[in-house]
This record gives structure tokens, sequence and C-alpha cells, in this order.
């Protein structure tokens, strides 16, 4: 386990669980996928349920494991969510959270960016090409909040 430098934290990252709507899990259920994969548990710092509701992760005081390259200098909140089911039952993404978990993000992230002066909200998918996570873009989705929101 390793801490998180707080003064170094530049993105708070947001990400899907990459599950149907169906499928009402939290942070105890991705801590177990977590754990079967060999890692030290659950690589968020946060969980928003499909009810709005916040879930913990790892502390905040320790760094994450959700998005490489930026673990050190990031927080990582999981939208439960994001995935439909395509043809042949493969999962594809798709941008399909509740209006709780909108506005939980928002406070969530608007909270975060107090106790994280100059972090700036992100998709994992703005971090790198290979992934489509969280299947919307941040950006605008903060667009289509009352200017000044997030600046
Ligand atoms: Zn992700």
């Amino acid at each position: 386990m390793a801490w998180l430098d707080p003064s170094k934290v530049k993105y708070l990252v947001v990400h899907c669980a990459d599950t149907t709507v169906n499928m009402d899990i939290g942070a105890k259920e991705i801590n177990e996928w977590h754990k079967a994969r060999g890692w030290d548990g659950i690589g968020y710092h946060y969980v928003i349920r499909r009810n709005g509701k916040i879930e913990n992760g790892r502390a905040l005081t320790v760094r994450g494991a959700h998005v490489e390259g930026y673990n050190g200098q990031s927080i990582g909140v999981c939208l439960v969510g994001g995935a439909k089911k395509g043809a042949g039952g493969k999962l594809t993404p798709e941008s399909n959270f509740t209006p709780e978990q909108w506005a939980t993000l928002k406070d969530l992230l608007l909270g975060l960016t107090k106790k994280f002066p100059g972090a700036v909200p992100v998709g994992h998918n703005d971090l790198t090409d290979k992934k489509a996570c969280p299947s919307f873009k941040v950006a605008d989705w903060i667009k289509t909040l009352p200017s000044g929101t997030f600046s």
C-alpha cells in the first residue's frame, strides 16, 4: 500500500463499473472483483451506486489503482453502470447513469475540488486511448452544468 501525496493530486478521474443497469452493486462487490484480479482490493476511492449513494473505497490518503500512469496524482470515482449487453451478450459502453448518480457525481467532485485545489475532473477515457470508460465525455457533461461549476 502506498500513500497518496495530496499536493500531487491533479485529476479527479471518473470511471464506470462497466455493468448493466439491472446490476445493483457497490463498493463491496467491486472490492471482491479487484481482489480476484490479484489487486490490493478496490482500486477506486469512491463508488456511486445506482441510487446515487456514495460508498467509500480506498482512503483518500492511499494511492488508488484505477488509471495506468496517473495513480500517484489522482482520485478515482466509479459510477456503477455504463454498459449494455449487445450482440452475443458482449458488453458495450452506454451512458446509462441515473439522475441520482449525476447529482451525486457533481456534489462529490465539487467537494473534492475543495479538498484538492487545482485538481480537475476528467474521464478515464481522457487519460488513455485504450478505454471508453466511463462511457461518456466528462467535458461534455460539465458543459451541461451551470457555467463556472468547475472553474
Ligand atoms: Zn475506468
